[in-house]
């Protein structure tokens, strides 16, 4: 069996329940390589809450995903048995049994030999995600995100969507030494802010400077970072300028385009990238659907690189 999108050239992408790309919703991960999986919970977050309505606003919004990948020349779901896998039932307001379901599901799809594509949620739920990974060893992780989410606690809360990156390193779910952040900005609490991630031995570069470096340089620092390890790949919307990406909690001015976001995202080629996540996506504050189609077209951008890795495999063995 394999999973594939229904072909808008044959019924119109607006019919049909909506689901990743118009991909089956199936249960059963016999035959599937790469998993979509909503995680629609916001009990973590600092600001606006609401991103559990993102799931389906992105589903809403992937309706337009057509099959071929132009600027990576690749057709992912042709390589990829691809599905929606359909949400991991969270509970609202309770962030430790949320955590349990998440890992659950995260985890039934990697030991189903799957990669799974996440759909937060507010950036709490990347520590869900990555104790599900845990199978796969401590992994190397870029984080394209305005803000480190290296913070120890929030109102004394350990749990939010600003520590979670902490919360990992002590869990000993990623390698620090492979690791790295972009996309750094906005005020800070204290001078001291960006330095916290020097002593966590975890890499990272601010917006300003990654602009000025362009996609591809910081493309290849990330990889460079990653090596040849398996990583994971966080991708918070609010790396992108609000004036590209508005449907979110915690907007930082002056940040990259969502050309330029999707520039990196499939720059990111090379990377041997098990899992992902997309999150911070808020639909109340995302009137025309920019932000939620922003993000779809990065999920899109992510499993290409997995396609693209695949494809190159089988290359290498025959
Ligand atoms: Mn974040
Ligand atoms: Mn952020």
């Amino acid at each position: 069996m394999h999973y594939k999108p229904v072909d808008s050239s044959v019924s119109p992408r607006f019919t049909g329940v909506p689901t990743f790309a118009r991909l089956p919703l199936v249960e059963d991960l016999t035959d599937v390589d790469l998993a979509v999986l909503g995680v629609p919970f916001d009990t973590g977050v600092s600001n606006r809450p609401g991103g559990r309505f993102a799931p389906n606003a992105i589903r809403l919004a992937s309706i337009m995903i057509r099959q071929y990948n132009p600027n990576l020349d690749v057709s992912p779901f042709e390589v990829l048995s691809c599905v929606d896998h359909g949400d991991v039932t969270i509970v609202p307001g309770f962030t430790e049994v949320s955590y349990e379901r998440m890992e659950a599901g995260v985890a039934e799809v990697v030991a189903a030999g799957a990669v799974p594509l996440l759909l937060g949620g507010d950036h709490a739920c990347t520590l869900g995600h990555l104790r599900g990974m845990r199978a796969h060893g401590p992994l190397g992780l870029v984080v394209t995100d305005s803000h480190h989410d290296a913070w120890d606690n929030f109102y004394g809360q350990r749990y939010t969507h600003g520590t979670w990156v902490l919360r990992a390193i002590e869990e000993g779910l990623i390698d620090p030494a492979r690791s790295i952040i972009v996309g750094l900005r906005g005020s800070l609490y204290d001078a001291q802010d960006w330095k916290l991630l020097d002593d966590l031995g975890i890499a990272y570069l601010p917006a300003e400077q990654a602009l000025d470096l362009g996609m591809p340089a910081v493309a290849e620092r990330v990889r460079e970072r990653l090596g040849d390890g398996k990583a994971f790949f966080s991708f918070d919307i609010d790396f992108v300028d609000p004036a590209y990406a508005p449907g979110t909690g915690t907007p930082e001015a002056a940040g990259p385009t969502s050309r330029q976001a999707l520039h990196l995202v499939r720059a990111l080629t090379g990377i041997d990238f098990v899992g992902f996540d997309v999150v911070e996506v808020i639909p109340a504050y995302d009137p025309t659907g920019i932000t939620s189609n922003l993000a779809a077209n990065v999920a899109f951008e992510m499993l290409s690189l997995v396609a693209l890795r695949r494809l190159a495999a089988s290359g290498a063995a025959a």
